[in-house]
């Protein structure tokens, strides 16, 4: 169990100890050899696609969205459990291909793609996802030299965007997609550069929790690309509706209500088979696969007090998880989850604040939170950190050592 709120995933303890994977935290960290690490449970990420195989349509194809968590012993597992990848950069289409998945399975998204990133795109075979008229004209241009056709999707920007995203990527003026109302014109002009068109993108934001916004946003998408498709060159064979599907990281957030979205997929899906049966639909998920999954575990290092408050030093911080300073990109700061993973249940509690060795005082892991009193060696527990973790921190910053990563 966790100490946060209900909504969490509750975690099994062995002698008042964390267990991951079967192993409590302290063997675990004998066998990762030492702290700070990431930990992701093969079991959970397997369940978690279980549950979204069984309540959304069978005919959905489920992509992962790399740069959630790019570990390569995760993206092979996770290869072996979706039907397809998203990446969004030349080192992500390696891991793409380095963990087996076929090109024709892999999309590549993302504005300013480089000339080598997209030749390396064309030449393997992956979907291009075309955020700009210029890249149309760049990818054609590439395919050209190489000899090759180059398989492509159009990244529309629509007029709508998504309610209740913790962060919105479309909707308005965007650096992502072709705005809607350039679309048509846009394809025309493709019809004659001789570039395989297979679809649409549109992605609206992420971490969203409200299955009805969710919903209402995969209509709208549906919609506009059946009417965009009309001035496609050829029949609609990939629509990817984005994702967008948020966890609960903080007290008061609910869990999606992955029950009702699926509901209204399956109703899409009959919708799109009546309309438009050729069209494949895709899903790509990030952080609803992954974050849940993952613990960041740091040590304490020393239980200082200043002016009356407690503050547990350790040997991980921001460096290692941004997020969970509170510096990716929340307006707010807010605690994520944190527990004292040798002292889960037992033992006095007190307010403390948890902080790295970093020479900024942004350098935060838990402010003014409840946990249970520590001493040094023992281990600080951040959840929900399976998603957005390493890869997305500052780890150059102060020459530390990077952390380690298990697969468990
Ligand atoms: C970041 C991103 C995702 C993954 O977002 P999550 O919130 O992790 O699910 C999916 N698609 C695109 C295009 C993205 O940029």
């Amino acid at each position: 169990m966790t100490p946060a709120h209900a909504e969490l995933r509750q975690f099994p303890v062995l002698d008042d100890c964390l267990q991951l994977g079967g192993i409590t935290l302290p063997r675990l960290a004998e066998r990762v050899g030492g702290t700070p690490f990431y930990a992701y449970e093969r079991e959970h990420i397997q369940s978690r696609v279980a549950l979204l195989r069984s309540t959304l349509p069978p005919a959905l194809h489920l992509h992962y969205a790399i740069k959630a968590n790019p570990m390569p012993a995760l993206v092979q597992m996770m290869g072996l459990l979706v039907d397809g990848f998203d990446v969004a950069s030349g080192g992500e289409l390696k891991t793409a291909l380095d963990a087996g998945m076929p090109p024709s399975r892999i999309s590549f998204a993302g504005p300013g793609k480089s000339n080598a990133e997209l030749r390396g795109a064309i030449a393997a075979g992956a979907l291009l996802h075309l955020e700009s008229e210029q890249e149309m004209e760049r990818a054609a241009r590439i395919g050209e030299l190489l000899g090759l056709t180059p398989r492509v999707a159009v990244r529309v920007n629509p007029e709508f965007e998504l309610k209740y995203a913790g962060m919105k990527m479309a909707g308005g003026a965007q650096q992502f997609g072709v705005d809607a109302e350039r679309v048509p014109a846009m394809l025309r002009k493709m019809a004659a550069l001789g570039l395989d068109f297979h679809g649409f993108h549109l992605f609206c934001g992420a971490q969203n929790l409200s299955a009805r916004a969710i919903g209402e946003s995969q209509r709208l998408c549906v919609q506009l690309a059946l009417r965009l498709a009309g001035y496609a060159p050829s029949p609609l064979r990939v629509l990817n509706i984005g994702g967008g599907f948020g966890v609960p990281y903080f007290p008061g957030e609910r869990a999606l209500d992955l029950a009702a979205v699926g509901e209204g997929l399956h109703e899409l899906m009959r919708k799109l088979a009546a309309e438009s049966p050729q069209t494949r639909l895709v899903l790509e998920l990030g952080r609803y696969l992954v974050a849940e999954a993952g613990v960041y575990v740091c040590r304490v290092l020393e239980r200082k007090l200043s002016h009356g408050q407690v503050f547990v030093i350790t040997d991980g911080g921001m460096h290692h998880h941004l997020a969970a300073s509170g510096n990716f990109g929340q307006v707010i700061r807010k605690n994520y989850p944190v527990a004292i993973g040798n002292r889960m249940q037992a033992g006095p509690r007190e307010v403390a604040t948890v902080v790295g060795p970093l020479c900024t005082p942004l350098d935060k892991l838990a402010d003014s939170m409840e946990l249970a009193r520590v001493e040094p060696g023992d281990f600080v527990v951040v959840f929900q950190s399976g998603a957005y973790g390493m890869t997305a921190s500052p780890t150059a910053f102060l020459s530390h050592p990077l952390p380690l990563e298990v697969l468990v």
